[in-house]
């Protein structure tokens, strides 16, 4: 089989560049392990992705945002950090005249779904479902993709968007800085007593941080980040006894809880490529850079990347240059660079400030939030950042 472009991954980065490649005349196949059936239906894992308002404005455009039910779509009025038991407290919230939040929840299998659906139905890339890219030779005229079912396929330009542990960013010679923080997330919805306000807290107390997502006046997401072996224990409690021990750890402050949905355990580890270009290769979406969820702007950049990718493969194919030849790629790698080498590191920093029991580290967390409290411009920086507009929509 030949194509323009091979895509391996169908995640939420990998069909959200097939959905920015749509109308461009470039050919697209998609290469994903799971079935077909999967990608329609996916099922929940717990992760309810945080959405600033350039991911969302880029979705509407794309024509994913639309797909989502209203019961999907959750509004983040405010955000709140908290350390130990400090009164102090760090408020993000929307200037009052926007009128609008300051972002959005979005269940990651509701966005996924979203975006298969605008994918399958625009009818222009082809799908390869049931199938794991296992071979790869990358040619100074094509690039060759081997499947695990004996198959091949001849492109112009491999992109991987092949999760974080990405296999072909490693066969194509790619070294990836690996930070692993020891913890272990668990992610869970639980139900209570007393409204959220809309308001997302994450809280530093002793020990662990548990984080309180608001996804509907009495439902949160409820996170949980421990250590390894307090969360296989949390993971076998029984759902009577995990929504007691989630109340218990968040002290009541939403009174009585239950849990609702399926929990889902992550352990802390980020990823970032040192290149994210070779020859007729790239790498996207977390296989790229993959975030500490704390700072919530895995999927955000990842949609960022997508989107500079594809408008510079838009451009060659507009100019009839070669999509995998080295102008676009270049670009694209030193533009997404740009864009997320210093969130990478800023939250790798934060993250790791937030899980050290040591005083000093205590200390230094009081400090933090005592400077971002008492200055104004830093919150208003923070939150003009979250509810940027992008400007060029029309450039993809
Ligand atoms: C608990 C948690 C909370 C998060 N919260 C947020 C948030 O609030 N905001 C935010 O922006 N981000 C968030 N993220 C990050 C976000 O979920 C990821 O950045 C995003 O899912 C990455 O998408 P991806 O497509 O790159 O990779 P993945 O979602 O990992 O998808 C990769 C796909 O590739 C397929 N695949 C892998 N290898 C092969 C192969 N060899 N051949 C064929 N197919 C293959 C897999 O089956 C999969 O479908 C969170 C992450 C976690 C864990």
């Amino acid at each position: 089989m030949r194509t323009d472009v091979a895509i391996v991954g169908a995640g939420p980065a990998g069909l959200s560049l097939a959905a920015c490649l749509a109308g461009s005349g470039l050919g697209v196949v998609l290469v994903e392990r799971s079935a077909e059936a999967v990608l329609a239906r996916p099922p929940f894992d717990g992760r309810e992705i945080a959405l600033n308002h350039t991911s969302q404005a880029r979705l509407s455009q794309l024509g994913a945002w639309g797909r989502l039910s209203a019961e999907e779509v959750a509004p983040l009025g405010e955000a709140r950090v908290l350390n130990g038991h400090m009164p102090l407290t760090l408020r993000l919230s929307p200037p009052e005249r926007a009128g609008e939040p300051l972002g959005w929840f979005v269940p990651n299998h509701a966005l996924r779904r979203s975006l298969y659906e605008t994918v399958a139905e625009r009818g222009e890339a082809r799908f390869l479902c049931g199938r794991t890219a296992v071979g790869l030779e990358l040619g100074s005229r094509d690039a060759r993709l081997e499947l695990d079912d004996g198959s091949a396929i001849s492109a112009r330009l491999i992109v991987a968007a092949d999760t974080r542990f990405s296999r072909l960013r490693g066969l194509a010679g790619i070294a990836a800085d690996r930070l692993d923080f020891g913890k272990t997330m668990i992610v869970a919805r639980v139900e209570h007593e007393k409204p959220n306000g809309r308001v997302a807290t994450e809280w530093y107390a002793h020990g662990y941080t548990i984080a309180m997502l608001p996804l509907g006046d009495h439902l949160s997401s409820a996170v949980l980040t421990v250590s390894p072996a307090e969360a296989e224990r949390l993971m076998a409690l029984s759902p009577e006894e995990y929504g007691a021990e989630v109340m218990r750890r968040y002290e009541g402050r939403l009174g009585r809880m239950r849990l609702v949905s399926t929990r889902h355990a992550y352990p802390l580890v980020a990823v970032c490529a040192r290149r994210f270009i070779a020859r007729r290769f790239a790498l996207a979406g977390d296989a790229a850079v993959g975030m500490h969820p704390t700072t919530a702007h895995g999927y955000n950049l990842g949609l960022s990347g997508a989107w500079t990718l594809a408008c510079r493969l838009r451009e060659a194919a507009w100019r009839g240059a070669d999509p995998g030849g080295a102008s676009p790629l270049f670009a694209y790698a030193a533009a997404h660079r740009r864009a997320s080498l210093p969130m990478y590191h800023a939250t790798n920093a934060i993250a790791r400030l937030y899980t050290d029991e040591r005083a000093v580290a205590f200390l230094a967390r009081a400090a933090v939030l005592a400077a971002g409290a008492a200055l104004a411009p830093v919150r208003r920086a923070i939150v003009a950042q979250l509810m940027a507009r992008p400007t060029a929509l029309a450039a993809a």
